[in-house]
């Protein structure tokens, strides 16, 4: 039987590597994973896909890669954290460059299927000035006003995902992802998200035996973040689907920094003292999922509680940091 060819672009990052791991466990696919990074860089690597090293902002690659491929899953961006993204507001745009390309081979090559990872990040900002966001539906992201660089490319990229299926019927899925976290991904070096930054400093404190941190801001800003697994399900969900539309895939228990600490400290079996940095880069106040339309559609909404998810984050930063 002829396998189904699938690319994941991004495959050596955080949620690329998951995704590969899943599509690997269905042996109808053949799954060719691409990232610029070099192989020793990626998170994580697997017997039946060798790793492509590649730049997809350069389009005579792309079209060498999609070349009789059925489905491509794009989950290649320069991104990071808030740290990342509010300093590095031109390079979070170029990765315009890498949708459009891998969109524009699509077309090229007949790709009859096509995955776009979106984010939060496009809602529009004043909509999330208040710690108490009762969640975010997916028509709030018009009228446009999404976080300043990175979030206007991710705009951008799904309206085109979305003109690709209308004018040469690519089968394009948007997943908006909320702050996903989980092990194999970015812990330290500034691109980390929240879960993990804060992970690693407790886990330094545990270990250092100093029980103190820093938190950006006072602490009081809001978000919900979506366990590892909840992502994969969800995208596997989305693309057995017929919906065209961007899609919520983020879990709706919200929760403060400062919260997100407590629960961390209980992990930990710690308790640290609060250094509060009300200078450092802080997004939005509050960011919440509202998953009315995934729990329509699917009957499901991401659902491992974030005390959970962070108790296998935690204890595999914590190793991590422990081997060095
Ligand atoms: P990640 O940084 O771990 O993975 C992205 C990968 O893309 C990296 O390995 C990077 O090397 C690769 N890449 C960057 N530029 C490339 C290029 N020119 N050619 C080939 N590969 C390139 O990030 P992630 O957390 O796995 O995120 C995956 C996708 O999901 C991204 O599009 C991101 O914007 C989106 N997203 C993630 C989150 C989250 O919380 N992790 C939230 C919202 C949206």
């Amino acid at each position: 039987m002829t396998k189904r060819k699938l690319l994941v672009a991004g495959a050596g990052g955080f949620i690329g590597g998951w995704l590969v791991k899943e599509l690997l466990n269905d042996l109808n696919n053949q799954v060719i994973s691409v990232d610029i990074k070099p192989l020793s860089e990626w998170y994580q690597t697997f017997e039946g896909t060798p790793g492509i090293v590649a730049d997809l902002r350069d389009n005579r690659i792309t079209d060498q890669l999609v070349e009789g491929v059925d489905v491509i899953y794009n989950l290649a961006a320069d991104m990071g954290g808030m740290g990342f993204i509010e300093n590095n507001k031109a390079l979070c745009m170029m990765s315009v460059s890498i949708n459009t390309n891998l969109l524009d081979s699509a077309r090229r090559y007949q790709v009859r299927e096509y995955f776009y990872a979106s984010s939060a990040c496009v809602y529009n900002q004043m909509l999330q000035k208040d710690s108490n966001n009762l969640g975010l539906r997916e028509s709030d992201a018009y009228p446009a006003d999404p976080e300043d660089g990175y979030g206007w490319e991710k705009l951008f990229s799904e309206r085109m995902a979305r003109h690709f299926y209308e004018d040469f019927g690519i089968e394009t899925r948007i997943a908006r992802f909320h702050n996903v976290y989980g092990p194999h991904g970015t812990f330290q070096g500034g691109r980390e998200k929240a879960p993990a930054a804060i992970s690693r400093k407790i886990a330094l404190a545990k270990l250092s035996g100093k029980h103190e941190i820093e938190i950006w801001g006072d602490g009081e800003q809001s978000r919900s973040f979506t366990y590892i697994d909840d992502t994969i399900k969800g995208i596997k969900l989305l693309m057995g689907s017929e919906f065209r539309d961007p899609l919520n895939l983020g879990s709706s228990e919200m929760v403060t920094i400062n919260q997100l600490v407590e629960i961390i400290e209980d992990i930990a079996s710690i308790k640290v003292k609060r250094n509060y940095n009300l200078a450092a880069p802080l997004g939005v106040r509050g960011r919440n999922s509202d998953n009315t339309l995934i729990k329509e559609l699917f009957d499901w909404e991401p659902g491992v509680k974030l005390h959970e998810g962070l108790t296998t984050t935690y204890n595999w930063i914590y190793d991590e940091l422990s081997k060095s």
